[in-house]
């Protein structure tokens, strides 16, 4: 049985050809009514995955700590915006306004902005953040901000869509989703003309190579936002700190693997992120960026062992080492995860990551 999402896809294809790979994620994802993120909750143990924030209190912790760090270097301004990108449950904010509520002044000066899509998440945010004054923005687009910002987001950027391009002997293909013998099927085809300013500098034939002009798009408005009212980025996500060939492209239910063109708006789609390439759009609109270090390196930076001998001091539960160990232990997320940190209008030293 088809669901009303692959019913309408079919439409779609049936109507006006094969859709490009973007497109397609796009549409599993955020689709008004049948997108995954649209309709569920899908963290923690009953859901398909879980993120650093719902793993720890401690992540969110220390990205308040980190927060309270930055706006102090700032000069402690005293109008300030912090935006975060994806709050997914909202758990990861909860966390950090939990450490920056204790610092004075700080909640009087701070505008805190979530930017979601999800009218289910959105939801659970409200719940969890009811004693705090909240705005909220479907895109990063239609912030109007006219103060200093610090922008941050855990695990979003892998959500954006990406496009699949491949060199072979007549000149460069784009994959696409269609439909063959009733069934969803991959195909390549030609470029979209807009996607040339993507292709690699080196190329090696017949290689998937992972472009992802959302994300282009994305972080350069956040660029821009901090060209024009100053301020620091921080995003945390899976991902290379240089740009390389390769699928990343996964599907996840019930946290495992599954295929992605099974259960359409069923399953979460993710990619790892091209640091590289979305540092060089950055640094295009002149802001600083700073060296990508992992989440291993950011966390031990900020103290994470220190934080975790102050929590079990005053008795927290066995469950906490486990947590902190699965964020900062090599084989687990602290080298896959990489922290990429850029700002404009300030000479700064920004903690947890160098320059
Ligand atoms: N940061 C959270 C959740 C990560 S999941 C955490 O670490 O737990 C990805 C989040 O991004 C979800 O909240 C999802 O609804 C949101 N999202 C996905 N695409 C988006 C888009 N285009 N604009 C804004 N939010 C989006």
């Amino acid at each position: 049985m088809s669901s009303p999402l692959e019913l309408y896809l079919r439409k779609q294809i049936q109507k006006d050809g094969p859709l490009p790979l973007g497109a397609f994620i796009e549409m599993a994802l955020c689709h008004p009514q049948h997108g995954y993120y649209m309709t569920r909750d899908p963290f923690g143990v009953a859901g398909d995955f879980t993120t650093a924030p719902e793993i720890s209190q401690v992540f969110g912790e220390l990205i308040g700590a980190w927060i309270v760090d930055i706006w102090q270097k700032m000069g402690e301004p005293e109008k300030f915006n912090v935006i975060e990108c994806g709050p997914g449950r909202g758990t990861l904010m909860s966390d950090i306004l939990r450490v920056v509520g204790k610092i004075p002044g700080f909640l009087d000066s701070a505008s805190i902005t979530l930017v979601e899509t999800s009218p289910v998440l959105k939801d659970s945010q409200r719940k969890i953040l009811e004693s705090y004054d909240i705005k909220w923005s479907a895109d990063i687009e239609s912030l109007n901000i006219t103060n200093p910002a610090i922008i941050i987001g855990n695990e979003f950027l892998d959500a954006l869509p990406i496009e699949h391009l491949k060199k072979e002997d007549e000149g460069w293909k784009q994959k696409f989703v269609g439909i063959k013998d009733g069934e969803f099927v991959f195909c390549w085809e030609s470029l979209q003309p807009d996607l040339k300013d993507h292709l690699p500098k080196l190329t090696v034939s017949n290689q998937v190579y992972e472009v992802s002009p959302a994300r282009h798009r994305y972080i350069t408005q956040c660029a821009e936002l901090l060209n024009q009212n100053t301020g620091v980025g921080l995003f945390i996500d899976y991902g290379h700190i240089k740009t390389h060939f390769g699928d990343t492209l996964q599907a996840v239910k019930n946290h495992s693997f599954t295929d992605i063109l099974s259960d359409i708006g069923d399953c979460d789609l993710t990619s790892h992120v091209d640091f590289e390439s979305l540092s060089e759009s950055v640094k295009r609109v002149g802001c600083v960026v700073h060296k990508i270090t992992t989440q291993s390196y950011f966390l031990e930076s900020l103290g994470v062992e220190q934080r975790l001998e102050a929590l079990k001091r005053v008795g927290a539960s066995p469950q906490l080492n486990e947590g902190v160990a699965r964020l900062v232990d090599a084989d687990k997320m602290g080298d896959l995860f990489k922290v990429f940190c850029f700002h404009h209008g300030y000479e700064m030293n920004v903690s947890g990551v160098e320059k």
